[in-house]
């Protein structure tokens, strides 16, 4: 198949696309504006490939897309591009509602053009498929809630609201147009890759650096983890075996506080890197001023695309947590050439 990925030089979208290069024989293009969070560094192990493309374009540049649906002639479309920190979102909702919102639905007209003149065979294997998150449903009251499929959405921040705009935007053009969608929603990400402004990268990379690892509010904010090759793989699933107009959720079963992540990132780095003098990671935490609407627990029930796609995650949060700081600690170069100066870990919400 051609497998059309929006986002692919993102954390998810590299790993989406290693997937694809790696264990499965499709053609991929990647299409990304390389915002300050795509990286084509993430991508070096796969960019060489014959069946590999990149274009930077911009979702939200209808022409463009137009063009470059009818040269790939996608089987499937994988949606990841977004703006994808809560904090940034708090800071500049405008390029949220943009890319999310606009971009989604640019992608969702250009998609329905593009199919509606496919032949019958091909219309009815064409797939889109957009990757949404677990924070469209608000946060949870109750200690033994979970999501499902069903729960209402109720978004917190502009964040999360641009991405519930977009789920709707989905579900509304294959309710009206017919179009052949499937949407999953995700919870935590972490993993190789990640932008060093997202917790786990911060931590880990401040504590090398001995610097203060700041955590909102008492820290008891409680999410559930998952590690990112397993999206990934869930993904591919999803996007192959999914059933047209259903919705997925995916989670790693890995629900914690925020300050137990971060004291088993100190631990972790305890044993493998020791501070020299002599003091634990641990004596880094600071607490900080609490993000403004900050959701207190997420936690997703995963039973239904284990249930009817046979898909369950392989890492428990030890063993990924473990691979994740080791990764970091061998790949410090990434970090920096990412940052590229313009980005120095600071926090960009209003809670410092
Ligand atoms: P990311 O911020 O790491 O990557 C986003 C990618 O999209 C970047 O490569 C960026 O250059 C690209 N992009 C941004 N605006 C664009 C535009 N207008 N046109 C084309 N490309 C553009 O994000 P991520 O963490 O990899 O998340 C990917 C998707 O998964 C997002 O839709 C996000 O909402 C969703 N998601 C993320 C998580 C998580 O924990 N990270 C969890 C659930 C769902």
């Amino acid at each position: 198949m051609n497998i059309l990925v929006t986002g692919g030089a993102g954390f998810i979208g590299s790993a989406v696309i290693r997937y694809l290069i790696n264990e499965t024989e499709h053609h991929v293009l990647n299409v990304d504006k390389l915002t300050y969070a795509g990286n084509l560094e993430s991508l070096i192990s796969v960019s060489d490939h014959a069946r590999y493309h990149f274009v930077q374009a911009d979702i939200c540049d209808h022409a463009s897309l137009t063009r470059l649906f009818s040269e790939f002639q996608p089987d499937v479309v994988m949606h990841l591009a977004a703006e994808s920190h809560v904090d940034r979102s708090i800071d500049s909702p405008a390029e949220f509602i943009h890319t999310n919102i606009v971009g989604t639905y640019t992608l969702l007209e250009v998609s329905r053009k593009y199919w509606q003149n496919l032949s019958k065979i091909e219309k009815s294997s064409f797939k889109f498929h957009h990757i949404s998150t677990d924070e469209v449903y608000g946060d949870l009251d109750g200690i033994t809630d979970l999501f499902t499929e069903t729960t209402p959405y109720l978004p917190s921040s502009p964040y999360s609201a641009s991405k519930a705009s977009s789920d709707h935007l989905v579900r509304a053009w294959h309710r009206t147009y017919g179009l052949p969608v499937v949407v999953t929603n995700c919870s935590n990400n972490y993993g190789p890759y990640h932008f060093p402004e997202k917790l786990i990268p911060l931590m880990i990379l401040n504590a090398l650096d001995g610097k203060p690892l700041p955590v909102y509010g008492n820290g008891r904010q409680i999410r559930d983890w998952l590690f990112v090759e397993d999206h990934a793989c869930a993904l591919y699933r999803v996007a192959t075996e999914g059933l047209v107009g259903e919705t997925y959720n995916i989670g790693g079963h890995n629900e914690k506080q925020n300050i137990d992540v971060v004291k088993t990132i100190c631990k972790i780095l305890d044993e493998l890197k020791p501070r020299l003098n002599g003091q634990t990671y641990e004596s880094l935490i600071t607490f900080v001023n609490d993000r403004p609407g900050h959701d207190l627990r997420y936690a997703i029930d995963a039973s239904k695309i284990e249930r009817e796609l046979g898909w369950k995650p392989q890492e428990s949060f030890e063993t990924g947590l473990r691979k994740t700081v080791e990764w970091y600690l061998n790949n410090l170069e990434w970090c920096h050439r990412v940052q590229d100066g313009s980005y120095q870990r600071e926090s960009l919400g209003e809670a410092v």
